[in-house]
Order: C-alpha cells, then sequence, then structure tokens
C-alpha cells in the first residue's frame, strides 16, 4: 500500500517537507496496523533526487538498521529500526542541512540539530546544555535511561515550542534566541531557550518513563484523560528553570525572576479562582488546548500554577522536615517504583509518596492546592527560607483587560472578569479607537491611563464588529500583580540546601 501525505505544518507536533529540509513526527506520517502494533518496523529513508540535495543528511534517535542490508550509517540515510510502532512514532525525525553540535553528558552522546539560517555559537551551546544534562542525569541517578540524545531544533523568525520524546526532542525556537559568537552574559533570549531545552530534557524521566496510570499503556484511539498533568507539566516546569540554577547556568537572583514571573502570570487570570489544577489537567483536551479569548476568565495553567504547587510541596516537604526531605527525593521514589518498573502513578501515589518520606501528614495541602481555587500562600511558605515576595502596584489605573495591537488596531484580547472594561460593557475583540476623544493606540495607553486615577470616568469609543460603540468606563485600582522576590541576608541552611549559597 502507498500513501502520500502533505506535509506543511512547521510545528514540534506535524510534519513539514520543502527544498530546504524534511521533518516529520512518526504520528503524522506512519499509518498504524491494527494488531500489528507490537511487531518491529524497519523504515526505509531516501535521500531525495538532485545535485541540490547531496549535502542532505538525517538526524534522529531512531536507531539505524544494524547489520541489516541498507542498514543507515550516523545521519545517513537508509534502514532505520523500531521494535514496535510506540518506538516508531516516538523519534522524530530531521532531514537536511543542518548544523550539527555532538557533545557528551556522563558518556551518553547527546546532539543539536539545527535547521533554519542561524548564527549559533556551536560552543558555548554545547557547553551549556552539557552542564545542565549532567545535572539532570545526576539528579534521578547514572546511568540514564537513553543510549543517545537528540535536540531538533528549528529556528524560525519567531517562534517557541517543545515535544518531549523518550531519546530526543523537537524544539522551535526564534533564531535569535540562540547564542552568537562573541555573546556576553545571558541574555533573557537565550535563558529562554536553554529553559525550553531543559524543560523538554526534564521529561524524559517525568512523563516519558514516570507516566500518569491513564497513559499506561497509551490508547491512541482516544484522548487519554488524566488530572495528574499538573504534576508532569507542572512539576517538569518547576525543575526546568531550577535545573539552570543548580547546575550553574543561571544565578540565584535570575530564578528568583523567573519564579516571580509566574506567579505574576497565574495572578493576573481570574481563571485560577475558577478551576483546580486537578480540573485543569483532566479538560486539557478540550480547554487548555482549545483556548479562547475567555481561557484567562475559565481556566488555569496546569504548567505556571503547575510549577507553583510544585514550588508550594517541595518548601512544605522541606521545612516540615528541617530540610531531611525534598522534592527531589519524591521525584527519585517515583523513578524508580514507576520509572524503571513501566508501572502507572495513580492519582494518589504522589501525595503518598510524599508523605512517606517526609512523615507529613498532607492531605489537606493536596486539598487545597490540587483540588482546591484559593491561591497558594508563597508569602508564608518561603518565609523559613529567608526568601520574601512583595506584590507592587501596577504604575497605571486598571483598565481591567489585555490588549493586544493587530497592524494598526488595539483590541482587547481578554477582558477580565468584574474588572472595569467588562463592567463598562466593553467584550473581547472590541478594538479600541479613543479614549476621551482622542485617538488611541498600543503606543499611547499607558501614557494615557497613567496620567489618570483610580475612579477616573472615561469615555471609551470603540468598532464592535463594524459598529461604532461609546462606553464609560471608570478606571480601577492598580492590579498589584507584579510579585518580587528576593533574599534576605541571613545564612540560612534550609536555603542554601535548596537554591545553593
Ligand atoms: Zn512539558
Amino acid at each position: 500500500m502507498t500513501c502520500e501525505v502533505h506535509a506543511w505544518d512547521l510545528s514540534v507536533r506535524g510534519a513539514h517537507l520543502d527544498q530546504t529540509h524534511a521533518f516529520f513526527n512518526g504520528t503524522s506520517v506512519f499509518l498504524r496496523v491494527l494488531g500489528q502494533e507490537s511487531a518491529p518496523c524497519l523504515v526505509e529513508l531516501l535521500p531525495p533526487e538532485g545535485k541540490a540535495f547531496a549535502a542532505w543528511r538525517v538526524a534522529t534517535s531512531l536507531p539505524p538498521a544494524a547489520g541489516e542490508k541498507g542498514g543507515a550509517r550516523r545521519h545517513g540515510f537508509g534502514l532505520y529500526r523500531a521494535a514496535d510502532y510506540d518506538e516508531l512514532i516516538d523519534h522524530p525525525v530531521e532531514m537536511g542541512t543542518f548544523t550539527l553540535i555532538a557533545f557528551d553528558a556522563c558518556g551518553v552522546p547527546h546532539e543539536v540539530a539545527i535547521t533554519g539560517r542561524h548564527d549559533c555559537d556551536a560552543e558555548r551551546l554545547a557547553a551549556d546544555l552539557k552542564q545542565v544534562c549532567e545535572w539532570q542525569i545526576r539528579f534521578f541517578g547514572e546511568p540514564a535511561p537513553m543510549a543517545r540524545y537528540v535536540f531538533l531544533v528549528t529556528a524560525v523568525g519567531e517562534g517557541y515550542g517543545g515535544l518531549e520524546h523518550r531519546a530526543s526532542t523537537a524544539l522551535l525556537c526564534a533564531r535569535n534566541d540562540l547564542p552568537y559568537p562573541g555573546m556576553k552574559g545571558l541574555p533573557e533570549s537565550y535563558r529562554t531557550f536553554l529553559g525550553l531545552c531543559s524543560h523538554e530534557y526534564f521529561h524524559t524521566w517525568n512523563v516519558k518513563r514516570i507516566k500518569p496510570a491513564a497513559f499506561v499503556p497509551y490508547d491512541l484511539d482516544r484522548e487519554n484523560y488524566t488530572t495528574q498533568l499538573w504534576a508532569f507539566e507542572g512539576i517538569t516546569s518547576y525543575y526546568d528553570d531550577l535545573a539552570l540554577l543548580r547546575s550553574g547556568v543561571i544565578a540565584r537572583q535570575d530564578w528568583l525572576d523567573l519564579t516571580a514571573k509566574t506567579l505574576g502570570n497565574v495572578k493576573r487570570a481570574p481563571g485560577r479562582l475558577r478551576q483546580s489544577l486537578a480540573e485543569s489537567s483532566f479538560d486539557a483536551w478540550s480547554k487548555f488546548y482549545r483556548p479562547d479569548e475567555n481561557t484567562p476568565n475559565a481556566v488555569v495553567s496546569y504548567y505556571a500554577k503547575g510549577a507553583l504547587a510544585a514550588l508550594a510541596l517541595d518548601l512544605t516537604l522541606r521545612a516540615g522536615t528541617r530540610g531531611r526531605t525534598s522534592l527531589d527525593d519524591v521525584m527519585r521514589a517515583l523513578w524508580r517504583r514507576f520509572g524503571q518498573t513501566g508501572g502507572g502513578v495513580g492519582d494518589d501515589d504522589l501525595r503518598q509518596i510524599a508523605e512517606e518520606l517526609s512523615g507529613l501528614e498532607l492531605g489537606r495541602f493536596f486539598a487545597q492546592t490540587i483540588h482546591g481555587t484559593r491561591d497558594i500562600p508563597l508569602e508564608k511558605l518561603l518565609a523559613p527560607f529567608g526568601v520574601r515576595l512583595e506584590w507592587a502596584k501596577a504604575k497605571t489605573p486598571a483598565l481591567g483587560a489585555k490588549t493586544a495591537s493587530e497592524g494598526d488596531e488595539l483590541r482587547l484580547a481578554t477582558v477580565y472578569d468584574g474588572g472595569p472594561a467588562q463592567q463598562a460593557g466593553l467584550s473581547a475583540g472590541d478594538a479600541l479607537i479613543a479614549v476621551d476623544g482622542l485617538r488611541v493606540t498600543a503606543k499611547n495607553l499607558d501614557a494615557l491611563l497613567g496620567r489618570r486615577r483610580p475612579g477616573d470616568t472615561l469615555a471609551v469609543h470603540a468598532f464592535r464588529r463594524d459598529e461604532l460603540m461609546r462606553f464609560e468606563l471608570t478606571l480601577g485600582a492598580p492590579g498589584d500583580d507584579a510579585p518580587r522576590l528576593d533574599c534576605d541576608k541571613s545564612a540560612n541552611a534550609l536555603r542554601r540546601a535548596w537554591l545553593g549559597g
């Protein structure tokens, strides 16, 4: 049987083919033969014909079919092998003239294949990634669970995304996020890229091997529902930046700033008071991955709030046991009991393991943090660690909406529940035209609001579709959603064990 696939999706989850390269996930191109999922597969990758493609090679963690006639050499075309269908679809493949960067982490060969135009400083990237990867391998314990590992990076003008696999990850980044020769320090853009690499790499353990019971085995016929995405994405989001700090790639204050940013993002979305982390996890298929203008009002991110829940659990364990037990111990226990055995993690297993290791009673913590919607009391939890959390007020009175500019238009992307814009009758999608009779744009909105005080009423003109409408909007108090984290001067032993000196 022959089948032809339309490949024009340049996302980490699709397949894309043009004259510059080819990228595919097995899920996009390999049909499943019902009843033969456990049979081994051979895949023949053929080079495109023509001189223009003579330099093309292959990057993938799929092993070449050694010993087979026509078996590929490393990075070559030819036959590759997968033990079964599950493995066949878990090794994305890149073909083209990518840059190949190799390094070794704890004896495991690692590669970065970068597709797209870029000026990446290969040495710098290899040195930083090696540090992060080695820290993670040692965190869970040697030997690493994979024989080799490949970062498949597609560099574009603008883009961001990652998808984890058992021995590789597909990443999409802005080419300017990559380090360049002669770059000083660690710009935010590059730090973001390293955070993405760290995140997907941590998944090699947490979700690719330590899996929720609902994913064992994964049912490809339907959505697989679990209340535990907060643990697999949230804990991974907590450790992605923490690994940058603990491996020495970023400084302590950098990490505190990143965490403060997450705190602010969670606080700004009223959906956190409506939906618990367990619900957000379960509804990912119908809500989180189908966002609309009301998502911030209705949904809490199991990534962002999940990372804060992981932080809160870590702090609770460390403070409650005077530093004897931490989330690190829980992760390693999950790895030994589930990751290395292949069993699925049940809904109560994480809590039970944390209780068993710490001797603490955590029923209330899980009820409030994972199944409840109240804000996590991080000020209180951080205090024993000598870390202060302060919420600063925003500089301008509140409009109660998130704006986005589209060309010349200033649109309301989200109108927050109960906020001034909603009370005035404005809706998401409305295009703001004028405030108090003066033209308003993305550029002058903040300056315009900065000259007004909370309680002031503005005349707002906006288009809804093609109808001009007028609103009276009374500005609200500035939001206190700009948090700041810093350490006191004390030599705090708990903090030192957690974040280093
Ligand atoms: Zn993730």
